[in-house]
């Protein structure tokens, strides 16, 4: 995401300069042929934590990064898509899972790598799943089975984490920041 882009997609050029544009506080790329500003800001991710009969569905990802670790269904939200359809296309995508009694779950900062979480909960319907294009397997977990040394993101744990210990959402988001630093800069403050 820190990647400089090397022309000005307005016009093509490759006269980008790094500098604060007028009236701006921030440095960004700007074209020095026809002015076009290129803002960076942080991308959205939506997925799911979805239970069948007190099992957690995990999917064991064939993409890097983090390729062979298990993770919720999640990811970039498309343009025009809403919140809640991307975390059922991601659910349908990653695992061939569809969603009953969705709700929010969380909401998360992550400012080092400029991304929000949002995940929701739901059932898994019918505890039916298929590992989609970008999985190797999906399976369902009882809490004592989560293997938590093989989670592929922080904030995938810091969501299992909340669930089992706080059951699904209920109305009430669980919100908070996951900074850097496994284990020890897990510090998530969950709402109350
Ligand atoms: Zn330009």
């Amino acid at each position: 995401m820190h990647a400089e882009p090397v022309y000005c997609p307005q016009c093509g050029a490759s006269s980008l300069e790094y500098r604060i544009p007028e009236g701006d506080t921030k440095r960004r790329n700007v074209c020095a042929r026809c002015g076009y500003i290129i803002y960076q800001n942080p991308l959205m991710v939506a997925g799911a934590v979805l239970e069948w009969e007190g099992k957690i569905l995990l999917c064991k990802r064939a993409i890097k990064p983090r390729f062979g670790l298990w993770t919720l269904p999640a990811g970039f939200m498309e343009n025009h898509e809403t919140l809640e359809e991307c975390a059922r296309r991601e659910s349908m995508e990653e695992a061939t899972a569809e969603i009953e009694n969705i709700a929010l779950f969380s909401l998360y900062s992550l400012p080092h790598i400029s991304q929000i979480y949002a995940i929701y909960s739901g059932v898994l319907a019918g505890g039916k799943s298929e590992p989609g294009e970008e999985s190797s397997a999906t399976d369902l977990f009882t809490p004592e089975e989560i293997p938590w040394d093989d989670i592929a993101f922080d904030i995938i744990r810091e969501n299992l984490r909340l669930y089992l210990e706080h059951g699904p959402g209920n109305g009430h988001v669980h919100t908070g920041t996951v900074m850097p630093h496994p284990g020890a800069g897990a510090q998530a403050e969950t709402g109350r």
